[in-house]
Formats: C-alpha cells, sequence, structure tokens
C-alpha cells in the first residue's frame, strides 16, 4: 500500500504483542502436531458453543439486537474523534485525567510513568486485551514494577511463561495438571502438597491473590466499554478479581482502545445482553463494574485513563476493513472456526487469535507484517454467523488478501489469466492447449504457485464447454 504524508501510523515494530515469529502455516503446522492442544481445544470450544447456543436461543430478539450493536458501532466509527473528545471531557470533569497514546511505545511510558509516581513496586490487574496487545508487562518488569494478573487463567499464563491462546479462555490449551506443575514452580507460598484437583488449585489461587489484592495500591484495567455521554468506565467478568481490582487500590490506571467507546449508557442495554451470551454463554456477566471518574472516599482516589490507538486510526481508515473496530472481544467467532479449533492461538502469532485476529492484526500491524493471516481461514462464514455484532469477517478476509503481498510468478501469471480470460478466442485457444497438452498433470503437476500442494486440481474434461455448445 503506498504511504502518504498524513496518514494515520500502524502499530511499530519491536514492541508489543502483534506479530508472530514465524508465519501461520509454519506455527500452524507445529500445534497440528500437538495431540493433547487439540483435545483440550475440541473440549473446551465445543462446551461453550453448546452454551452459548442454548442461551442464545432463549432470546426472541437475538437478530435484532445484533444489528442494534452493529449500527451503534457503525455510528460510533462515523463520529469517533467527537465522542471521543466527549468521553475526555466527562472523565476530566468527574476527577480523572486522560492521556493520548499514539502507540504502544507511548502508552507503556505513560503507565509506567505514573505507577513510578505512586512510588508502588507492584500492580495488580485485570485481565486486558489491550495491555496484552503493547506487551505492558514487559515494560513494566523492565522498569522494576512488578504486574500481577489475578485473572486466573490470565495467572496461569503468566506464573508458566506462556502466552495466551484464546480471548476468553486464555490457558484453553493447558489441563489440570500442568497447572498444578507451573503454580509448585512459580506460585508464591502455594503448598507443595497442592493436588491437581480443579477446587484446590482454584483455592491456591484465591489464597495467593487475595494476599496479592490487600496488599497493592496500583491496579491497571482495560475497558469493555467507555461511555462518552458520562465518562463511566465500564468492565465484565466473571471472577470477581476485576472488581477486586477496580475498588481496593489507590490509584487506577485504564488502558482503553479507543473503538471501545460508546456514544449513550442506553446503549450498554444492547451490549449486556450481546456479550455474555456469545462468549461465555450466560444470560448476563457475574460481574458488571462500572465508574465515573472519582468518588472522594469511595474507590481509588487517583484514576487515569489512556486512550491508546496503535494502530486503529490506520484500520479505520480503510472504508472495506474497519468494521474489524466493531469487535467486542466476546471469542465467539473462535469458537466456531474450524481452523482455530485445530491450531489453537499460538498459531496466529498475535494476542488477537482465530477469525478476528486475521482481520484484526493484519490491520493494526500493516499488511505486510502479518500477511499469512488473511489466509488462515476457509472462509467457510461461520464467525460471521456467530458474530454478535455482525462483523462480516469472510469479506474483510478477502479484501485483506488482496492487499497482500503476492510472490513475483504469482503476479505474473494472474496477470497472464486475467489478459487471456479478456479475449474470448485467446481464452479457447488455451482451453484447448490446456487440454491437449494436459500441463497441469491430473494432480497440479506443473502449476507453479504451490496450490497443488494442499489441494488437487480438477482432471481436465475431455471435452470444454464451448466445444459441448459447439456440437449442438
Ligand atoms: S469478531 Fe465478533 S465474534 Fe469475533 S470476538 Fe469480535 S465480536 Fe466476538
Amino acid at each position: 500500500m503506498t504511504t502518504f504524508l498524513g496518514m494515520p501510523a500502524t502499530a511499530p515494530r519491536g514492541v508489543g504483542h502483534l506479530r508472530g515469529d514465524e508465519p501461520f502455516p509454519a506455527a500452524a503446522h507445529k500445534a497440528l502436531a500437538n495431540d493433547q492442544l487439540r483435545r483440550n481445544l475440541r473440549h473446551a470450544t465445543t462446551t461453550i458453543r453448546g452454551k452459548s447456543g442454548r442461551v442464545i436461543a432463549e432470546l426472541p430478539d437475538w437478530q435484532e439486537l445484533r444489528s442494534a450493536g452493529s449500527a451503534i458501532k457503525a455510528d460510533v466509527m462515523s463520529r469517533l474523534p467527537e465522542l471521543l473528545e466527549q468521553l475526555e471531557a466527562r472523565v476530566t470533569e468527574r476527577g480523572g485525567v486522560v492521556h493520548w497514546a499514539a502507540d504502544a511505545n507511548e502508552a507503556n511510558a505513560i503507565v509506567t510513568d505514573l505507577v513510578r509516581q505512586t512510588g508502588s513496586e507492584r500492580v495488580i490487574k485485570v485481565k486486558s486485551m489491550a495491555t496484552q496487545e503493547i506487551a505492558l508487562n514487559e515494560a513494566l518488569e523492565a522498569a522494576g514494577i512488578q504486574p500481577v494478573e489475578t485473572d486466573l487463567a490470565e495467572l496461569i499464563v503468566q506464573l508458566g511463561n506462556d502466552k495466551p491462546s484464546h480471548i476468553l479462555v486464555p490457558a484453553i490449551h493447558r489441563n489440570r495438571s500442568e497447572i498444578r506443575e507451573i503454580f509448585l514452580a512459580a506460585m508464591p507460598g502455594v503448598d507443595p502438597a497442592l493436588t491437581d484437583d480443579p477446587p484446590v488449585l482454584a483455592a491456591a489461587a484465591r489464597k495467593y491473590l487475595r494476599e496479592t489484592f490487600l496488599s497493592t495500591k496500583v491496579a491497571i484495567s482495560g475497558a469493555n466499554f467507555g461511555i462518552a455521554e458520562t465518562g463511566t468506565l465500564a468492565v465484565v467478568e466473571s471472577e470477581g478479581n476485576g472488581r477486586m481490582c477496580l475498588t481496593l487500590p489507590e490509584t487506577l490506571i485504564t488502558v482503553m482502545g479507543i473503538e471501545k467507546v460508546v456514544p449513550a449508557w442506553q446503549d450498554l442495554e444492547v451490549f449486556l445482553q450481546l456479550l455474555p451470551r456469545a462468549s461465555t454463554g450466560e444470560r448476563m456477566n457475574p460481574y458488571t463494574t462500572m465508574w465515573t471518574g472519582v468518588t472522594p472516599g469511595d474507590g481509588p482516589q487517583n484514576f487515569h485513563l489512556v486512550l491508546l490507538d496503535n494502530g486503529r486510526s490506520a484500520v479505520l481508515a480503510d472504508e472495506a476493513g474497519r468494521s474489524a473496530l466493531h469487535c467486542i472481544r466476546c471469542s465467539a467467532c473462535l469458537n466456531v472456526c474450524p481452523v482455530y479449533e485445530r491450531t489453537g492461538g499460538h498459531a496466529y502469532g498475535s494476542v488477537y487469535p482465530g477469525p478476528i485476529g486475521a482481520v484484526l492484526s493484519p490491520q493494526l500491524t500493516g499488511v505486510e507484517d502479518n500477511a499469512s493471516l488473511p489466509f488462515a481461514s476457509s472462509l467457510c462464514g461461520a464467525c460471521f454467523d456467530a458474530c454478535p455484532v455482525k462483523i462480516d469477517i469472510p469479506s474483510i478476509l478477502v479484501h485483506l488478501r488482496n492487499r497482500a503481498p503476492h510472490g513475483r510468478i504469482e503476479r505474473a501469471a494472474m496477470r497472464a489469466a486475467a489478459y487471456t480470460m479478456d479475449r474470448p478466442k485467446l481464452y479457447a485457444r488455451a482451453q484447448r492447449a490446456a487440454k491437449l497438452a494436459r500441463i497441469a498433470g491430473r494432480r497440479g503437476r506443473g502449476l507453479p504457485l504451490g496450490w497443488n500442494e494442499a489441494r488437487d486440481l480438477p482432471e481436465i474434461p475431455e471435452q470444454t464447454f464451448r466445444d459441448w455448445w459447439a456440437s449442438r
């Protein structure tokens, strides 16, 4: 893509977790060899799909809710600057401080600086995709500040020096005996007699986290929604760890992607019905925490909101791809995707795996840095059907495939094909030549593009349609 002066920048290289170490096909190949991973993934995605399907079926107006969610998000994207400034004004009026971060480097520097100013050497964290995207934990650790993830699955991932593999269930690739090993190796003060019984594992995490909640003065969160009309931030979660982080510490720092703003309080009526049903298969989130600025004598007395761009403006600039910003991170598209179910999240290289990752990551980084991801799909369309805000992921995938860099041979072959197909006589001659010479061979041997590595070329028929037509 040509770059012009003033074009919004993509997420910078060298920081954050949006780019993998290897292309998707190579990473997927390794993941497919892991039987345990595939068993875990199949079990988890099948269970969530079933649960979600049952509670969605209870709502007669599910399709209308999806349309409403899609319309609200489209409206947000059409007037994003105005809504963000409104959000900033309301948060500031209520005693919060708003910071604007153009990219991951700026956001990490702002947050690190804010934590340093408090004198705290430890922070507690609510699960947040935005902070994973910018590698905030790594930046804090480099500054001598210890980040402690408080969501159970995130804690497992953190203690295991691992990477999350699912938006909603980050430790989906781990089974309970692996979790026991991780706790024994890395959890401070853990009982050496720990078993792999799930309630015992949960109790061990609970004891460790409770002590940490009560002794840490700074918390860092993401946000599911930021309401422009009131300056209210909202976080939904299932364990109550978020509620502790958002209410107990003296200082709260929230990192929010700029696309998470919604115009009005009433918009939550739609999203708080869509999100839990599509994600965890629950009728409502067990914990929905909302706060507006600072309330004297109640909750954190210092509140900072960091508004993160990191490539989002570049996504917004692409009319055909911008609806990827509508995503409410429910992970329904992951749970129905036949590719994700077999490879898991690590193969995508980015913190955003599955179908949404295949369209969001390449747009945030620039397609050339994640060129294989738009091809990590069978284009079956299950993600589009499952998405609670109706993001047409398959169309964006096709759009990005066209923008991805193509090899010299492929480009030349496509140009030649286009030239031939544009000229009926030449095309007819080419068909006859192919029939006579069988240049592609029965199984596509002779095709220069590697297409025949994964699929067979149908045998070229004895008689073309044109010959058949002419014979009548
Ligand atoms: S793209 Fe749609 S289905 Fe996938 S995580 Fe986002 S909101 Fe959920």
